[in-house]
């Protein structure tokens, strides 16, 4: 590994390579954009370049301080992740390093800290980490990892260099997924257009199936199945996938409990757990939507064209040319509307009735 296997992102690399060369080291880096771009493992890597023996602005990915960094076990450089219940940054987690950050590094030239997921921060934790932020002790590098930096107190904002990331380009992300997960070159293509150029959305259609649930309502639909049927079957199965969530993340919290005793009010931890579980199970329904408006888009795009070329659901030429009679603005439309009414909290039910109907062909012609 080093800067060079982080694939798209020549822009904050170069500014990270020019920061490393200089020695000019900033001690606050806010590195920002999509989720799953590489935003973590150039923290990572970072660390590992700012320790290395024989750096001239990369790691060399053989030397014991970079092996250490590899395996997690440097004692110089942390990475925090939210955790507990509420998967959060907790006030005593800063504390904690606010206190480390006193001293000198143990072993190696820099102390770096990783905050991953770093929105995760509670604004009480935000403040304790200000002042250390404010007055960064020498030779300590804070990295703060996120795909929403507006979560984040704009007085944290303003104390660090922030770096952009960029999205992957849908073929590097076509690549990983045949490379590192066995998937045929078309439809690693498909996923990876439709999830945006974001790695970790890729994987999540992989393993969630929502892609092909919704290829296949889209289809039943165009074939005339009846939208009332087809609406309550869909919600049935996204309030299983829901359930199944819910559950896993309740037995998480559980098994953390048992270890995490300093927990001092539990009734704010259920509330914060609960919103935490709705903010996750909106997250999924925007994905179904947006699968549908990309599938719509599609349609309209394939007619539009004549053909694949600018198509997302690359892997689908077989259900596109047999379909794309009822493509129109009044489907994306309606699913605008859905957007808005998940937003507004309304009962998935009712919106996915709504919804089919007006995306059955009946409807929009
Ligand atoms: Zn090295």
């Amino acid at each position: 590994m080093g800067f060079s296997d982080i694939r798209d992102q020549d822009i904050p690399i170069r500014f990270l390579a020019n920061m490393l060369r200089s020695g000019r080291m900033a001690n606050g880096l806010l590195f920002w954009g999509p989720e799953g771009v590489g935003k973590r493992m150039a923290a990572i890597e970072l660390a590992k370049a700012v320790n290395c023996g024989q750096g001239d602005g990369n790691a060399c990915g053989t030397c014991l301080s970079c092996r250490k960094v590899a395996h997690s076990n440097h004692p110089d450089v942390k990475i925090i992740v939210p955790s507990g219940k509420s998967r959060n940054i907790a006030v005593d987690v800063i504390d904690s390093i606010n206190e480390l950050a006193a001293y000198r590094p143990y072993e190696s030239t820099w102390r770096v800290v990783i905050f991953d997921d770093v929105h995760r921060m509670g604004e009480a934790a935000q403040n304790h980490f200000l002042k250390t932020l404010e007055e960064p002790p020498s030779k300590t590098m804070f990295v703060l990892v996120t795909p929403s930096p507006r979560m984040l107190l704009p007085t944290i904002r303003s104390r660090c260099q922030q770096v952009r990331f960029g999205s992957l380009h849908p073929a590097t992300v076509a690549e990983l997924l045949r490379r590192d997960h066995d998937i045929p070159e078309s439809t690693a293509l498909a996923l990876a257009s439709v999830a945006q150029g974001q790695m970790s959305r890729a994987l999540d259609l992989v393993v969630s199936g929502k892609r092909d649930a919704v290829l296949h309502v889209m289809e039943e639909l165009a074939n005339g199945a009846d939208p009332l049927t087809m609406s309550e079957g869909f919600a049935t199965h996204v309030r299983q996938q829901q359930d199944a969530l819910r559950a896993a993340l309740k037995a998480e919290a559980a098994n953390q409990d048992e270890d995490d005793g300093s927990r001092a009010d539990a009734e704010d931890a259920k509330s914060e757990q609960d919103a935490l579980v709705e903010a996750m199970l909106r997250r999924d329904l925007m994905e179904y939507l947006y699968l549908m408006l990309a599938w719509c888009r599609d349609e309209w795009v394939y007619r539009a064209a004549g053909g694949m070329q600018c198509v997302l659901n690359r892997d689908q030429e077989a259900r596109l040319a047999k379909g794309a009679l009822n493509a129109g603005a009044a489907r994306l439309e309606a699913i605008d509307k859905a957007w808005l009414y998940i937003e507004r909290n309304l009962s998935m039910e009712r919106v996915f009735r709504d919804l089919f109907f007006k995306l059955a062909p009946q409807a929009s012609s």
